[in-house]
């Protein structure tokens, strides 16, 4: 029998599309699409939305788009799980066929009754398979029937993990499960397998939430190819879920947001979204910083953890901040102007760009910095700004008016020149004269470098905003 490790590397990432594609979801896509990329294999895409009523077009949408925003890309078609109805029954009548599986006519309260007497007894919830060895000739004649896995009484199964090393079940601890519903339509545990042999899938890498199903998929599996011969068993890799900075299992609270939410609420970017996911859960050494290529050529199972991964917000916002100082001021200029709206020159963002990117940590914080730029006179200033431009400083400001207004070229080092020798002449450090001008020229006491500032406003409108605030000064 060959196995799935002879063969090119197939993965799949699964989502259940009842909601946005959370920070778990991602990463779960992420290690696929690795694995597969560094292997030279494939990476499909399924959407599990077999749940009708959960699955909604609208985080089927949020998915896919924010998997493409990730640059995750996927081999050949979405897969819809819900088309493959059909397929899923099926395999089922032919596991029902060769005597893999049954018809359980046991009513709801018959069932309710079981587990009553169960949980009387202390004893685990079980289907307790009554109807597994019963003959067919006492089916109750034209009454609803579920069809159950004959799941395998004696023994136990083993997976060698790829992740989590050797996982052993005993075989009586795995329930006949509902592979068919009375209605006839086929169960979610049924139709992951089915999909995942047709689609060639031979590692599948998923949240260690998923190892207890493994346990229950597998008889499927083997009882498949003991009737057509060519199931393999699949590699299962199961990655520990994701934990907060506390150690709790990561919730709301500790940002288990939809990747969109990193995006536009927050600001961050892809490529740091995706250089954080990679090292949460996953290691090479102690390098922190690994973007796509390299990434890809790193990538393997041997670097999952096995214990869970904490979530640092922290640590994600610094890379954030990293692959800002390395993007396009070009490609940031766009991203800011998206923020501040229509009146947003996006020209102006990309020379400013250089100046405003030193620091900032993200996106939002790029577009703060570069409110000045469309501000309207008269400026509106913060509080602090306001309490720099007392008498003095007003008097100050028409002083610098006077002196930048003589034909002077409008370069940062001129201009550096000029304020530095006026400071000097009047026995003042440069920060005195500095900060004024920053409140007028920006209506905030942060701001870019005071040149750069000067520079990116142009000589017309800095020298209106220092005049406004000088007026308002000698008026008031
Ligand atoms: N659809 C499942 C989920 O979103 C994943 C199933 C699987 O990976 O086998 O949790």
């Amino acid at each position: 029998m060959a196995s799935a490790s002879d063969k090119a590397v197939v993965t799949r990432f699964a989502p259940s599309p009842t909601g946005f594609l959370h920070i778990g979801g991602a990463r779960t896509a992420l290690f696929n699409w690795l694995f597969a990329r560094h292997h030279g294999g494939k990476a499909l895409l399924r959407i599990e939305d077999t749940d009708r009523a959960r699955s909604t077009q609208e985080a089927i949408d949020a998915i896919i788009s924010g998997l493409d925003w990730l640059g995750l890309d996927w081999d050949g078609d979405t897969v819809f799980q819900s088309e493959r109805g059909a397929r899923h029954v099926e395999v089922a009548e032919k596991l029902l066929e060769a005597g893999y599986a049954y018809r359980c006519y046991a009513t709801a309260e018959e069932l309710e009754e079981m587990r009553a007497a169960q949980r009387a007894a202390k004893q685990p919830l079980r289907y307790d398979g009554r109807w597994r060895h019963r003959d067919a000739s006492e089916a109750p004649l034209g009454a609803p029937f579920v069809v159950r896995l004959k799941t395998p009484e004696e023994g136990e199964t083993v997976i060698e993990d790829a992740v989590q090393g050797r996982v052993t079940v005993k075989n009586s601890e795995i329930d006949d499960y509902i592979l068919l519903r009375s209605d006839g339509t086929p169960t979610y545990m049924l139709a992951v397998v089915v999909d995942d042999h047709d689609m060639g899938v031979t590692h599948i890498i998923r949240g260690d939430d998923h190892l207890n199903n493994a346990f229950r998929q597998m008889p499927v599996i083997r009882a498949m190819n003991e009737i057509e011969g060519d199931w393999d068993d699949p590699i299962y890799a199961h990655i520990p879920l994701i934990h907060g900075a506390d150690g709790a299992k990561l919730s709301k609270r500790h940002g288990a947001l939809g990747v969109e939410a990193y995006r536009d609420e927050m600001g961050i970017l892809p490529e740091a979204l995706f250089n954080y996911l990679l090292r949460l859960g996953w290691g090479y050494g102690d390098k922190e910083v690994i973007a796509r290529d390299e990434a890809i050529e790193l990538f393997d199972l041997g670097g999952v953890g096995k214990s869970p991964a904490r979530f640092d917000l922290k640590k994600l916002q610094n890379l954030n901040g990293l692959y800002i100082r390395e993007s396009e001021d070009v490609d940031l200029a766009k991203l800011v102007a998206e923020r501040i709206g229509a009146e947003a020159d996006t020209g102006l963002l990309e020379q400013a760009m250089p100046a405003l990117k030193t620091r900032a940590k993200d996106i939002n914080e790029l577009a703060d910095g570069a409110a000045f730029l469309f501000k309207k006179r008269p400026l509106e200033l913060t509080e602090k700004a306001s309490a720099l431009l007392d008498g003095d400083a007003r008097a100050l400001l028409a002083q610098v008016s006077a002196r930048l207004q003589d034909g002077i070229d409008w370069t940062s080092e001129v201009l550096e020149a000029n304020l530095k020798a006026m400071a000097e002449e009047l026995g003042l450090g440069l920060g005195k004269l500095a900060q004024p001008l920053r409140a007028a020229l920006t209506g905030q006491t942060t701001s870019p470098g005071i040149f750069d500032v000067l520079v990116l406003l142009g000589k017309e409108e800095s020298l209106a905003r220092i005049d406004a605030q000088a007026a308002s000064g000698s008026a008031g």
